[in-house]
């Protein structure tokens, strides 16, 4: 077996975290390929917009951020996002030459004796100074348990496996999430089906603009549960659903976003509340978020009682070595480039305090 390579930061994931990491290290000084590399386990560029549902358009993103550097150009709105995005990713990567190893899955990080990071890949090991967590959510998607589950006739599907309203045409189909997913797919669906849409917790419908004293606080909600460790909930999940969004204007035009609260069981044939009221259903459709991919990082015990990794700004509290892009806060496209970058000034004034010494005085 080969010995283990030496790096000094190895960034895991190449979505638009890793990413606005890796050009943001190359910027303070680090060599592509001997400073850091990035190791990404898709089998081309992208990370999850690549497996995106065919219908997300551009324009019915809630918007995709420049990476930083290149200016994110599409066409036109109606462009497929799994296309346009991985498109521009893969641009991105050729024009700053970033040193993306894929496909590469980490499968652990560990602690070396040393007290430097052991990173065990299913193609070879590195050991690394710093690494910088970029792998996003997608690859775990999550349902909840309810009674009944495993008795439903029907199909369920989580919104990951989503590819078009047409499958579902002649059947009835509930919707389960609050999200703008839900939503989203709600729109599409019920003009091909009849639909029911369950959620939680009543809707929270904003009718102005999302502004961005609004996205501060939303961001700050999500901050504060990462410093106290716990399970961060989206941050798009938290700004509330615009009225104005065309998709969610049409939907409640034609009175399909008329929400029921959760049910409390399934049934062989559909889902079944406590008063006794029940609906027959064909589909079940989870539209119930995602978790952090993290299982990878097990090994280093970070998971607090509260569910989530207590966090210190991008990296996890008493580690300034181990960074954690794109999750809670910065789990948005714009949120990722600015966390990315954070990273990458805190790991050069680690790792390179002579180098960090030396810019501050120029
Ligand atoms: P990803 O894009 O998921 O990249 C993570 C990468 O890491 C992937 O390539 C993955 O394969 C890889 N990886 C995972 N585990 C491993 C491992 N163990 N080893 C190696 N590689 C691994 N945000 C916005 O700001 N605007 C939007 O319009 C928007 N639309 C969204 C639409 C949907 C349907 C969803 C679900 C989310 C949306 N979001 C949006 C949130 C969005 O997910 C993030 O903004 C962003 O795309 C996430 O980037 P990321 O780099 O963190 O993750």
């Amino acid at each position: 077996m080969s010995s283990p390579r030496q790096v000094e930061v190895v960034v895991i994931g190449a979505g638009q975290a890793g990413l606005s990491t890796a050009w943001a290290l190359a910027r303070q000084g680090f060599a592509g390929g001997s400073g850091f590399v990035v190791l990404d386990d898709g089998a081309r560029p992208g990370g999850a917009w690549q497996h995106r549902w065919p219908s997300l358009t551009v324009g019915t993103t809630h918007r995709v951020h420049d990476l930083p550097g290149l200016p994110f150009a599409p066409a036109d709105d109606g462009l497929r996002a799994r296309e346009v995005v991985p498109a521009y990713f893969a641009d991105y990567e050729r024009a700053f030459d970033l040193p993306v190893h894929r496909p590469v899955r980490v499968s652990a990080v560990s602690r070396t004796g040393d007290d430097r990071f052991l990173v065990r890949t299913d193609s070879g090991d590195w050991i690394a100074d710093a690494v910088v967590n970029a792998t996003g959510t997608w690859t775990r998607p999550f349902v909840p348990r309810y009674p009944g589950q495993e008795l439903f006739r029907g199909r369920q599907l989580h919104t990951v496996d989503y590819r078009d309203a047409g499958e579902f045409a002649g059947r009835h189909v509930v919707v389960v999430g609050g999200g703008a997913s839900a939503t989203q797919l709600l729109g599409e669906i019920s003009q091909v089906t009849s639909t029911t849409w369950v959620t939680r917790r009543p809707p929270v419908w904003r009718e102005g603009p999302f502004d961005e004293e609004a996205g501060r606080r939303a961001v700050a909600m999500v901050e504060e549960a990462v410093r106290e460790g716990r399970r961060p909930g989206s941050v798009v999940g938290v700004t509330g659903l615009l009225v104005s969004t065309p998709y969610i204007a049409d939907g409640l035009r034609r009175e399909v976003l008329e929400r029921l609260p959760m049910f409390d069981r399934i049934t062989e044939d559909g889902v079944a509340w406590a008063d006794g009221s029940s609906v027959r259903a064909d589909v079940i459709l989870w539209a119930t978020g995602f978790r952090a991919a993290v299982g990878h990082l097990a090994p280093l015990h970070l998971r607090q009682p509260g569910g989530g990794i207590r966090m210190d700004g991008t990296h996890v509290a008493g580690e300034p070595r181990l960074h954690l892009v794109g999750y809670g806060p910065s789990a948005s496209t714009i949120g990722a480039n600015r966390a990315g970058q954070a990273a990458a000034r805190q790991l050069r004034r680690l790792l390179h305090p002579a180098a960090g010494a030396r810019s501050a005085a120029a």
